[in-house]
């Protein structure tokens, strides 16, 4: 039996630990059972060039992240957009590195943002 608060173990029959003053449980939890991270979605895109450069970016700032839809590169031309989603408490993080960004997510493409004709 352990203590869930000071993690001090107890010998079978006690119900109850002694300085926590709290009920024992029959195992410490263990820290894969934790809760499942809450991801939300920042963005999505239907440009691959985007994925890449979110990927370097996110990488390098060490926030968790995946990206779901990604299947286009098997695929071909995109269905659906990539969405990416991030840890909840770092969403807004990412969220500033990537207005810094000059990206052409879906529904903010203004269509000007070619870089212009490469000069030989
Ligand atoms: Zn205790």
């Amino acid at each position: 039996m352990f203590c869930p608060v000071c993690k001090s173990e107890y010998v079978e029959g006690v119900k109850e630990c002694h300085d926590c003053r709290v009920p024992l449980v029959k195992e410490l939890p263990h820290p894969e059972d934790q809760p499942p991270v809450e991801f939300e979605e920042v963005i999505s895109t239907y440009n691959q060039g985007d994925i890449a450069t979110i990927r370097s970016l996110l990488d390098n700032a060490e926030i968790d992240y995946f990206i779901s839809g990604e299947m286009f590169n098997l695929l071909g031309p995109l269905i659906q957009p990539a969405r990416l989603k991030v840890r909840k408490d770092q969403a807004e993080r990412a969220r500033k590195l990537l207005a810094t960004l000059d990206l052409t997510f879906l529904g903010v493409s203004t269509g000007e943002d070619e870089p212009p004709p490469k000069q030989s």
